[in-house]
C-alpha cells in the first residue's frame, strides 16, 4: 500500500508526486496515457505560459535550470538587480506595457534568479518533473486509466483495469474532465459557455489577409501568433460546436471566415484543438481521504493563460501539508487549510477569465466596456492591478495576522554570503531566516531541525524586517521586525509546524 496514490501525470500530478516524494512519501502516479509526449502537449499546441510564480516553485525544488534547457530558454528569467518585469501579458487581447508596472506596489519582489514567467510546453514541464520524480522514488504507470474510486476506513482503493491499488490518501489530479473528481462525489459548479475556441496551426492561401495579434472583430475574436500559421479563434456560438471530434480545415476555414469577415482559405490544417469557456470549481477540494489539485478541481477557458500556474500552486500548497498529515506531525486542521487557502484563489482566477469573456463579446453593450477598460488598461494603475492579478506576485492568504508580510509569498531574500531563501527551500522544509547577527532565534527552532531549516545572517536586502519564518510552500507565517520577539515567533513555530491551535486561514 502506498501513502499517496495521484491521479494523472500531468504538470500539476507530477509536481505534487515531487513534493511529496521530497518530504519522504510513497507514492503511485497512475496515467491513462500510455505514451508521455503527444502533439497536444508539445510546441506549439502545448506551448504555455508560466508566470514568475511558478518559475519561482522550480527554482525553490532545484528544477529551474532543467526547465530552462528543456524549454529551450535562452534568456534567464532573474536579474541580480532590481528589473521591470520583461512582459505583462494582456487583458482580453489588450496587451499590457510592462514599462507601465509600477515597482513601487511590488515591493516584495526582490531581484533573484525567478523574477519572470517563460514560454515552456507542457511535455518540457512534464519531463523534468517526471524525471525529477523518478529520481525521487515516484513509481508513475502509464496505460492505467483509473474508472473507480472506493473509500474504506483509512484506506482509498483506486482501480485501473483489472488491477486495484490502495493508499491511505488519493489525489485526483485527472485535469478538466476528471474521472476521481466524478467517482468521489465531488460537486463541480460554475458557468456554462459562451464560446468555442480554436487553436490551430494551418497553411493559408494569403496570409496576409489576416492582422498580426489579437483582432475583434463583430463576430469574435482571431489571433495570429509569432508562428506562421498559428491560429485562435473565438466563436461566439454558446459553446455549441460538438468537441468529441477533432475541427476538420472546412470547419475552421467556415468559422474564421465568419469571425474575420474575410475570405481567407486555408489550404492545410496540420493541427487543431479547441476549448470552451465553462468556468467551473469544486465547492471544496477534499472529500475524507479524496483531494483534487489543478484542472481536475477548477477548468476555465485558456484566455490569460493560468490554469498550469493555478494548479502548480495547488501542488505546492497541497504536497507539505499532506505529507506533514501523512507523517503524523501536522497541526490539527492543517490538510484543510488547503481548502481555504486555494479555493479563493481558484475562484479569482475563474473571474478573471470570465470578465475577459465578457468584454470580448461581440455586442454593443461589451465593447462599450472595453473601451472602458481598454482606457483603464493603459494607464499606469491599470497595467499594475492586471500584473499583480496574473503573475502571482498578488498572492496573499488571510493567515489571521495584520502584518502586511504575512500570508504572502517570501521575497527571495538573500543573505550577505550569498545564500539565497529560494537556496534553502530545495529539501521542502520550512525555513527560518534570521538577520540578527546573534542569531537570536535560534533556540526556539533548534528541536524542529527535521522540519525548519534554520541560517542567520545579515540579509542584502532585508526590506526592514529582523526575521521570517517561511512554510516549504515559501509562503510567509510569520515576520519580525528589527527586534524579533521570539515569544510570538516560538507560537507560530508550534502553529504551524508542530501542532497548536489549529491555523485559520483563506485568501485575500
Ligand atoms: C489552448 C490552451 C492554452 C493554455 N495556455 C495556458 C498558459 O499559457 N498558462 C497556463 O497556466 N495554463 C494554460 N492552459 C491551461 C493548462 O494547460 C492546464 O490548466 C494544465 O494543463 C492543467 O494541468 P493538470 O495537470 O491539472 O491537468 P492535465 O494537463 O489535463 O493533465 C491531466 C492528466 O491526467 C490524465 N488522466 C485523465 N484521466 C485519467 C484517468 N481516468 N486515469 C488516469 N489518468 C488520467 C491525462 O492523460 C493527463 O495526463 C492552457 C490550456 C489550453 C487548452
Amino acid at each position: 500500500m502506498h501513502d499517496v496514490v495521484i491521479v494523472g501525470a500531468g504538470p500539476v500530478g507530477l509536481f505534487l508526486a515531487c513534493e511529496l516524494g521530497l518530504a519522504g512519501c510513497s507514492v503511485l502516479v497512475l496515467e491513462r496515457e500510455p505514451e508521455p509526449r503527444s502533439p497536444w502537449r508539445s510546441f506549439p499546441l502545448g506551448m504555455r505560459g508560466l508566470s514568475a510564480g511558478s518559475v519561482e516553485a522550480f527554482s525553490r525544488r532545484g528544477m529551474l535550470e532543467p526547465l530552462l534547457t528543456a524549454s529551450g530558454v535562452d534568456e534567464r528569467p532573474g536579474a541580480d538587480e532590481p528589473a521591470p518585469p520583461r512582459s505583462a501579458g494582456h487583458f482580453a487581447g489588450t496587451p499590457l506595457d510592462p514599462a507601465d508596472v509600477d515597482l513601487a506596489r511590488l515591493p516584495y519582489r526582490l531581484p533573484g534568479p525567478a523574477m519572470d514567467g517563460i514560454m515552456t510546453s507542457l511535455d518540457a514541464v512534464e519531463e523534468v518533473l517526471a524525471e525529477r520524480a523518478g529520481k525521487l522514488g515516484v513509481e508513475i504507470r502509464r496505460g492505467a486509466a483509473v474508472t473507480a474510486v472506493t473509500q474504506t476506513g483509512n484506506t482509498v482503493a483506486v482501480r485501473a483495469g483489472e488491477r486495484e491499488y490502495r493508499a491511505r490518501w488519493l489525489v485526483g489530479c485527472d485535469g478538466g474532465r476528471s474521472a476521481v473528481r466524478r467517482l468521489a462525489g465531488f460537486d463541480f459548479l460554475g458557468t456554462e459557455p459562451q464560446l468555442t475556441g480554436y487553436l490551430a496551426l494551418a497553411t493559408l492561401a494569403d496570409p496576409g489577409q489576416l492582422s498580426p495579434g489579437f483582432t475583434l472583430t463583430p463576430a469574435g475574436m482571431y489571433l495570429t501568433m509569432s508562428g506562421p500559421g498559428h491560429l485562435g479563434v473565438l466563436d461566439f456560438d454558446g459553446g455549441a460546436y460538438d468537441r468529441s471530434r477533432p475541427p476538420t480545415r472546412e470547419h475552421l476555414e467556415a468559422v474564421l471566415r465568419r469571425v474575420s469577415g474575410t475570405d481567407v482559405t486555408l489550404t492545410g490544417l496540420h493541427f487543431a484543438s479547441s476549448f470552451t469557456d465553462r468556468a467551473m470549481q469544486t465547492s471544496t477540494y477534499r472529500r475524507g481521504r479524496t483531494l483534487l489539485a489543478g484542472d481536475a478541481a477548477h477548468i476555465h477557458s485558456p484566455l490569460g493563460g493560468q490554469g498550469l500556474n493555478l494548479g502548480i500552486g495547488d501542488a505546492v500548497n497541497l504536497g507539505w501539508k499532506l505529507a506533514a498529515t501523512i507523517r503524523g506531525d501536522a497541526p490539527e486542521g492543517l490538510l484543510d487549510t488547503y481548502t481555504s487557502e486555494r479555493h479563493p484563489v481558484g475562484a479569482k482566477v475563474l473571474d478573471w477569465s470570465r470578465a475577459q469573456v465578457a468584454v470580448m463579446r461581440p455586442d454593443p453593450h461589451s465593447r462599450a466596456i472595453q473601451a472602458v477598460v481598454r482606457d483603464l488598461l493603459a494607464t499606469r494603475d491599470g497595467t499594475t492591478y492586471a500584473f499583480k492579478r496574473t503573475s502571482g506576485t498578488s498572492l496573499r492568504y488571510e493567515l489571521g495576522s495584520e502584518h502586511p508580510l504575512v500570508g504572502h509569498n517570501a521575497p527571495d531574500f538573500r543573505l550577505v554570503d550569498g545564500i539565497r531563501l529560494g537556496d534553502l527551500l530545495q529539501d521542502g522544509r520550512g525555513v527560518a531566516l534570521d538577520f540578527s547577527a546573534d542569531g537570536r532565534l535560534r533556540d526556539a527552532v533548534r528541536h524542529h531541525g527535521d522540519r525548519i531549516r534554520y541560517a542567520a545572517g545579515p540579509a542584502v536586502d532585508d526590506l526592514g524586517f529582523g526575521a521570517v519564518l517561511v512554510r516549504p510552500d515559501g509562503i510567509v507565517v510569520w515576520a519580525g521586525d528589527r527586534v524579533p520577539d521570539r515569544g510570538s515567533f516560538g507560537d507560530a513555530v508550534t502553529r504551524w509546524f508542530t501542532g497548536g491551535e489549529p491555523p485559520r486561514a483563506g485568501a485575500r
